[in-house]
């Protein structure tokens, strides 16, 4: 699991190859911005996090609380949550676009083909709006789709 969190995780890579191909050039882990985001684009005040499924408790396939230590994963994927909530809302009122991209996108049963993936990408980054969460496909119906990111306050982690 830890190799998921390093700063040069493999679906990071995949997004910042397949944007520089684009042509688009950016700064990576900028330390001076809140959340430190994996991929900062100063131009187009836009930034983008390639999130790691389990570390960030996303609601999807590929996020499931381990069957041992369970306490000590729920609360700290719970605090991992709050802070992206606090990172969103700093990053936000200081004017950056915030992208996300989580991993489910770019690996396992759900993933989406990479240049689609991109084009969305690249259209939200020329665009004007706010916040896109880009996320696989979703395998399990029942379970809430798109968008996860702009609402992710409560801590459904706790009750798997
Ligand atoms: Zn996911």
């Amino acid at each position: 699991m830890a190799a998921i969190r390093g700063k040069d995780t493999k679906p990071e890579l995949l997004v910042r190859s397949g944007l520089h191909k684009l042509g688009y050039r950016f700064r990576v882990n900028r330390k001076d911005l809140t959340g430190k985001p994996d991929i900062v684009l100063t131009r187009l005040h836009a930034v983008i996090f390639v999130h790691g499924c389990f570390w960030h408790g996303h609601s999807c396939h590929l996020f499931r609380l381990p069957g041992t230590r369970t306490e000590f994963w729920a609360t700290k994927i719970n605090a991992n949550r709050k802070r992206d909530n606090a990172v969103r809302s700093a990053l936000l009122s200081d004017g950056w676009r915030i992208a996300t991209v989580w991993e489910c996108a770019l690996k396992g049963k759900g993933r989406l083909e990479l240049q689609g993936l991109l084009t969305e990408l690249t259209t939200w980054l020329e665009g004007a709006e706010s916040l896109l969460a880009i996320r696989g496909l979703d395998l399990s119906p029942g379970v809430a789709s798109s968008m996860d990111a702009s609402k992710a306050t409560e801590p459904d982690a706790t009750n798997r």
